[in-house]
């Protein structure tokens, strides 16, 4: 057995534990402190908890009074079980703790003393994320206010980034960063009928480029392909590559919530994008690290933030100079690694694409994800999930570990986010 010498706050907590601790705790973590109402400690021996071997192994922890009810939670969800509970001769040094699952984990690191007093987090609890206010039958119309290029001099095909205003809707139309919304383009099929819509992640955050509360953003690719001679343009995607400001647009939505950021902090993210993959990936790191934003949120990002961008060239990579910026502003929170398949070689001297990177980092990236606070969100074209599977399993492999039974793990302690199309 494992024993957990050590109390919350001293800094004694091994770190396997912690690890423990929070690994199986995931997302939709609390940073609102409350103060402990009763200083008993408790040793908690549990079975079944956490990812990996982690899982397989007995382990103590020490908790407090008033996180044992999450505890108890989060082993009835993850198919766990308590073999033993004795109190703990320790009582707590300090006060001031989360009742939330996930700061148990958290817990054993006390928050930086530098950590700004501010008002409560925006909650992107799971709950209170809006979805489907306005549905295909009865769509909210809104207004182009901008349709330009994310592409430089050189690159291969058409990304736009396109804004919609809004306002007036009843209800309004509003989002949270993850999601997506629907277009339904105009006119008709083949078959004399409306189009169906089809869905777009959501590239502003839930303020809007311009934090006015009722824009948003979408980061699109116009489709294009060969087909007996003949280049076929999609339907949506031509349409809204093409549009004029003030047009009329109908959008549903919005949808989605296997794309929400946690709302720790403190949490690692670790992001893989390709193409306009990187639209979700965009409202976080806005998030994160416009100055606006955080000021706005009251959500003041500690964490570490990875980003690694696919993309077939240079003049292809979208939002570039934001992300070189947060990089230079934040160079202890933010990582941007590219793979330009076009322009780079892979060490077999093959194409750079992005599971080379993650091949290449991928001794940082698992200890990354030893850390419970890490999340991993993956976006872009559905082809891309093949290649990400086969540098995680070697990763894993490596570290001896399972990636095939490590994922699901991951998956249910929702820190593995996929989104592709
Ligand atoms: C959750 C989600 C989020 C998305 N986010 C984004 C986003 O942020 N940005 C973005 O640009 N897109 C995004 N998409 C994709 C988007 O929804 C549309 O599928 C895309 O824009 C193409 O739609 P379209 O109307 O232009 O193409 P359509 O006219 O609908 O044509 C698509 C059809 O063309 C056919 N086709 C496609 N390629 C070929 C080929 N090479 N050869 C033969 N036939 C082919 C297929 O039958 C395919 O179904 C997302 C999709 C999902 C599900």
């Amino acid at each position: 057995m494992v024993s957990g010498a050590g109390r919350r706050g001293d800094g004694n907590v091994p770190y396997d534990q912690r690890a423990f601790a929070g690994g199986c705790f995931g997302m939709r973590v609390s940073t609102g402190r409350v103060v402990e109402s009763d200083g008993r400690m408790f040793n908690v021996t549990v079975q079944g908890l956490g990812i990996g071997r982690q899982r397989r192994a007995e382990r103590t922890l020490v908790v407090s009074y008033s996180q044992l009810q999450s505890l108890v939670q989060t082993l009835a969800r993850q198919g766990g079980r308590m073999t033993a509970m004795i109190p703990s001769e320790a009582a707590p040094a300090v006060t001031g703790s989360s009742d939330s699952p996930a700061s148990i984990g958290a817990g054993a690191d006390p928050a930086p003393q530098s950590a700004p007093s501010k008002p409560a987090p925006v909650s992107s609890s799971h709950a209170a994320v809006p979805v489907n206010l306005y549905k295909p039958k009865n769509p909210f119309v809104g207004t182009v206010t901008e349709n330009y290029s994310l592409l430089a001099e050189g690159a291969i095909g058409r990304v736009n980034h396109i804004t919609f205003d809004l306002a007036g809707g009843d209800p309004q139309l509003h989002y949270v960063e993850g999601q997506s919304i629907g277009i339904i383009p105009d006119g008709e099929d083949a078959n004399g009928k409306s189009h169906k819509l089809r869905l777009y992640s959501i590239a502003s955050t839930r303020h809007g480029d311009n934090l006015a509360d009722h824009t948003v953003s979408l980061c699109v690719r116009q489709l294009q392909y060969e087909k007996d001679g003949e280049t076929i343009n999609g339907v949506c995607s031509t349409f809204l590559c093409d549009i004029e400001p003030g047009s009329k647009v109908k959008i549903t939505g919005p949808v989605g919530k296997e794309m929400l950021l946690p709302d720790d902090e403190e949490a690692n993210v670790i992001m893989l994008a390709t193409g306009t993959g990187i639209a979700p990936m965009r409202t976080y790191l806005r998030r994160m690290f416009e100055p606006t934003e955080r000021e706005k949120n009251g959500w003041h990002f500690r964490g570490k933030a990875w980003l690694f961008m696919g993309s077939p060239t240079t003049a292809n990579l979208l939002y570039d100079n934001d992300f070189n910026h947060y990089q230079a502003e934040f160079p202890d929170n933010f990582r941007y690694t590219k793979a330009i398949s076009r322009e780079q070689q892979n060490p077999s001297g093959g194409r750079m694409y992005i599971q080379d990177r993650v091949s290449e980092h991928s001794e940082e990236i698992f200890s990354w994800i030893e850390d419970p606070k890490t999340h991993v969100y993956m976006c872009g074209l559905r082809g891309m999930e093949p290649g990400i599977d086969e540098a995680m399993t070697a990763a894993a492999a490596a570290k001896g570990l399972n990636w095939a039974e490590l994922r699901p793990q991951l998956k249910k302690a929702e820190r593995w986010h996929v989104e592709t199309y």
